[in-house]
């Protein structure tokens, strides 16, 4: 018992028991991994997880970042504890950026997405917004909204009945590779195992320090502001789908009688705590623009609130093993989009573990593309809300 702490072993370490961890720890667990889960916190969700606005979605630019999404969604729709709601997603986008962004809508129809391309005056039917300097819109039927506590608790229970063990209250103070075994010094106890998965979320950069490895996953706070309900005749429109005025950056859905709406601030970086009231006026501002209604709108200071985005330099994620640190394993850096994609995220690192060919190519998500494109950055996901 080194240091006096005592020590667990398994196959596999997973770090945080977000909704990445919990699916990672379930498919790790379906493939004979004896799997431990270190948590910080006193239960499962209590990260960025459980600070997520719930969009699932098909439009994406990156077309990896598609079919991550897809395969999710269709793992969600069998999930009753998913609680998957197809709200839609309505994008309306500026002149400068239409061509753009229609290549993407074919290609994520060519990808099996329902995606329409409609002209702003069709997207202000469905939501009443004004047309100055639309190049078109596009509206997603399948997209919609799920319950992130209850896929993440459900996957926690699914790997816990093939044996998976879930510490928590345990902080990874430190982590080292020796004797060909990964030893993950805690609060109050060590663990040891061949294998770790890094599915720390916003802290994965920082957890990877603590290993002497650079993974580039940084935090960004991002606040969600909800509405009192509606006035009457406003919700004649609900449920109002995901809409995103790519212009302003203002997003905006239904929360039952309520709207939740948002923008993130790109100067908003760091683990900076609480809500950032002076954004509001921001954020309301550029909303009148587009949504002249906002308003008639009260806010419900006590409703709102914020969490981390877990950025990348090219907003998308870090799959797959790290060079240089065998038996190390990112699943990190969904630079806001990591509820979406899940659960295809569980099954590609379960196979990234067992030495197979995953079933969606990771490739261009390796942490490789940092070192061998620097300056490149024409992968970059433009759908980052
Ligand atoms: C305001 C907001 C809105 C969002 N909206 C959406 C959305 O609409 N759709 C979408 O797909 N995504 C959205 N996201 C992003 C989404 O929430 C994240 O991508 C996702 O939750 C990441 O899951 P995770 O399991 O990787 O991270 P987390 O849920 O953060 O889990 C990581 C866990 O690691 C634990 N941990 C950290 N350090 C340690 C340590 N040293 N020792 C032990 N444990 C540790 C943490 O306590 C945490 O529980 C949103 C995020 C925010 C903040």
């Amino acid at each position: 018992m080194p240091g006096g702490l005592s020590v667990s072993r398994g196959r596999a370490i997973v770090l945080g028991a977000g909704i990445i961890g919990a699916a990672c720890a379930w498919r790790l667990a379906q493939r004979g991994f004896d799997v431990i889960v270190i948590e910080r916190e006193s239960a499962p969700a209590t990260g960025s997880t459980g600070r997520s606005a719930a969009g699932v979605r098909h439009q994406f630019s990156e077309e990896v970042n598609v079919r991550l999404s897809m395969a999710s969604i269709d793992e969600y729709r069998q999930m009753p504890q998913a609680a998957y709601r197809a709200q839609g997603y309505l994008f309306a986008v500026p002149g400068d950026a239409w061509n753009a962004h229609r290549e993407a809508a074919r290609m994520q129809r060519a990808l099996g997405a329902p995606v329409e391309t409609i002209t702003p005056a069709e997207a202000a039917r469905r939501v009443p917004m004004t047309l100055d300097g639309l190049g078109g819109a596009t509206w997603c039927p399948s997209d919609g909204v799920v319950d992130p506590h209850g896929i993440c608790l459900e996957y926690v229970a699914r790997a816990r009945a093939l044996g998976a063990r879930f510490v928590f209250g345990e902080a990874v103070e430190h982590l080292e590779r020796r004797d060909g075994l990964w030893r993950a010094r805690g609060s109050s106890a060590r663990f040891e195992a061949p294998l770790v998965v890094n599915a720390a979320g916003p802290w994965a950069g920082e957890l990877a320090r603590s290993a002497s490895l650079i993974v580039p996953v940084s935090p960004a706070r991002r606040i969600v502001f909800t509405t009192a309900p509606l006035p009457e005749d406003l919700r004649a429109c609900a449920p109002y789908p995901w809409t995103i005025d790519l212009a302003s950056g203002v997003y905006l859905r239904s929360e039952g009688e309520r709207l939740i709406f948002g923008c993130s601030n790109p100067a908003d970086t760091g683990f900076e705590e609480g809500i950032d009231w002076l954004w509001l006026e921001e954020v309301y501002t550029r909303a009148l623009t587009r949504f002249p209604w906002f308003e008639r709108l009260a806010i419900d200071r006590r409703a709102c609130w914020w969490g981390y985005y877990e950025m990348t330099p090219d907003a998308n994620p870090v799959l797959g093993r790290m060079p240089g640190a065998p038996g190390w394993i990112n699943a990190c850096g969904f630079s806001g989009h990591g509820v979406q994609q899940a659960g295809a995220v569980g099954r590609v690192i379960a196979e990234e573990a067992c030495g197979e060919a995953a079933f969606i190519d990771i490739d261009a998500l390796r942490i490789e593309r940092f070192s061998h494109r620097a300056e490149d950055r024409s992968n970059r996901e433009r759908l980052v809300i």
